[in-house]
């Protein structure tokens, strides 16, 4: 390695232990903190981000950047670090950009945003929330003419969140699934619902804490690499190389969605825990393509979650923890994770109507960017659009256009990540049954973890280095399609709801 190689390394590490530093505070302020250690822990981490940021910005680290991209520095770095070195570089002149004073008001103006959103949500009153949306809509559009100058504005955010995938790709993909699925959910929903009140009673917190653990090591979660904690929304930490958490929220009356949760989250630690050790600190180990990441939570949730074998082994001993699910057959208990029914809160919603959920919101963030719609309109277009593919209206704006946190942080263009992902696990499916045979049999033989290392080692360990487009392409060999999953959707729901 050269000298200047050395250097970046070693400027990447002091980098990452105040990343490391600055997950871990706010894993704690979710997971722990009492009530009056906050307002500290809020301080350290202003403190904590403006000495990253700070770092991030120096001319000494964008001075190395640049020597490293010459070309006698640049042909003798390995591959993680030639990713690095591009990466960074962009990244750094993406940020250099941005005037500081605009960069400090952007994170003042979210975090105001954030607070209105909560208190806005809670009195179902959109008016309180109305301005600060409008200005995050203004406020990311400048930000992105700073990063991104003379790009559309849409195309720059999606790009941000899903490499290689562009509007007229998203459009292409989701217009066949809207065509698709539509008739296919209005046929389910002529068919009878099962009767969910079997369900009903008690399920112990600490029992549900138990089969979490079970769960997750079921699926090749490592907790030498990982641990657990509780949250209000489930989600996953990774607090550096080796050490990655996940979170949960469980319920006393409920305990199938927490359920869920844990193997989605499980699916995005797995991934995160298997990246190649040899990219630690680097750019490389960096998974900012959410379509890829979640991919991978929802192929566990979904596709080996919500498949009748991946509960044949393993049902009577979550019956030891849930007694209530022994008196449950599992074909009963398979019916009811599998009910397609038009609801009205995205991260409630099955998989199937799920794909609606998403598009709706893709439809709107181009109406913004594009034809400059005002956030004053949202609540209007938000309710026209439930109406138009799901049937259903929300009864107030919390329940509707307020319900996800995303708008409120200024996250545009993150929410096709989301069914991209679904789509991906249709070609992934069918790419694992092709190189493993058929998954109803691996599932039902207790084999998960086959299916759990090919994952590992087609994809998790190579980390950031391809996007999505490129690591389906090198797994299956073929442009990303939304074919696959529309097969399996159309396969999977006439067995169960004889459609
Ligand atoms: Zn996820």
């Amino acid at each position: 390695m050269t000298e200047k190689a050395k250097q970046l390394k070693s400027y990447l590490e002091t980098i990452s232990f105040y990343g490391t530093a600055i997950n871990l505070v706010s894993w704690d302020m979710d997971t722990a903190a009492p009530k009056n250690g906050v307002e500290n822990l809020i301080n350290t981490l202003g403190f904590l981000s403006e000495k990253e940021f700070a770092l991030r910005t120096a001319d000494e680290y964008g001075k190395l950047l640049a020597d490293l991209s010459e070309p006698e520095e640049f042909d003798q770095l390995d591959g993680a670090m030639k990713f690095t070195v591009k990466r960074y570089r962009k990244l750094y002149e993406e940020n250099k950009r941005v005037p500081a004073k605009f960069y400090t008001e952007f994170v003042k103006a979210r975090a105001r945003s954030r607070q209105a959103w909560q208190e806005a949500k809670q009195a179902a009153d959109y008016r309180i929330f109305c301005p600060h949306l409008q200005t995050m809509i203004d406020m990311t559009k400048q930000m992105t003419a700073y990063e991104h100058p003379g790009m559309d504005v849409y195309e720059a955010l999606l790009e941000e969140y899903e490499p290689g995938m562009d509007s007229a790709a998203i459009d292409a993909l989701f217009g066949e699934l809207k065509q698709e699925l539509v008739p296919l959910v209005q046929a389910i929903s002529k068919k009878e619902q099962p009767d969910s009140s079997v369900f009903e009673g008690t399920y112990d917190i600490n029992a549900q804490k138990e089969l979490q653990k079970f769960l997750l090591e079921y699926i090749g979660f490592d907790f030498a690499s990982g641990t657990t904690g509780e949250t209000e929304h489930p989600y996953t930490a990774t607090i550096s190389f080796g050490d990655v958490r996940v979170s949960n929220h469980f319920h006393e009356d409920e305990a199938i969605n927490a359920m869920f949760s844990a193997i989605h989250e499980g699916g995005h630690a797995i991934f995160e825990q298997k990246i190649d050790p040899a990219y630690a600190r680097t750019a490389a180990a960096d998974v900012y393509m959410m379509g890829l990441h979640e991919s991978q939570s929802r192929f566990f949730e979904n596709i080996l979650g919500r498949n009748i074998n991946f509960w044949k082994p393993i049902y009577e001993k979550v019956g030891e923890y849930l007694p209530k699910l022994k008196e449950i057959p599992l074909e009963r208990f398979y019916q009811e994770i599998n009910r397609v029914q038009c609801s009205m809160i995205r991260t409630e919603a099955d998989e199937v109507t799920y794909a609606f959920h998403v598009i709706l919101r893709y439809e709107l963030e181009r109406a913004i960017f594009r034809d400059g719609v005002t956030a004053e309109e949202l609540p209007a277009l938000w309710n026209q659009k439930m109406q138009e593919l799901l049937s259903i209206c929300p009864k107030n704006d919390a329940e509707g256009v307020m319900q996800d946190m995303h708008w409120s942080e200024g996250a545009f263009g993150y929410f096709p990540s989301y069914l991209l992902g679904t789509i991906y696990d249709g070609m992934l499916l069918e790419e694992v049954e092709k190189e493993l045979g058929s998954v109803d049999e691996i599932l039902v033989e207790g084999r998960i973890l086959e299916i759990t290392r090919w994952l590992n080692e087609k994809i998790h360990r190579h980390g950031a280095m391809y996007t999505s487009r490129e690591m389906i392409r090198r797994v299956c060999g073929k442009e990303v399609s939304a074919r696959p999953i529309i097969k399996h959707f159309k396969e999977k729901y006439a067995r169960i709801y004889g459609v």
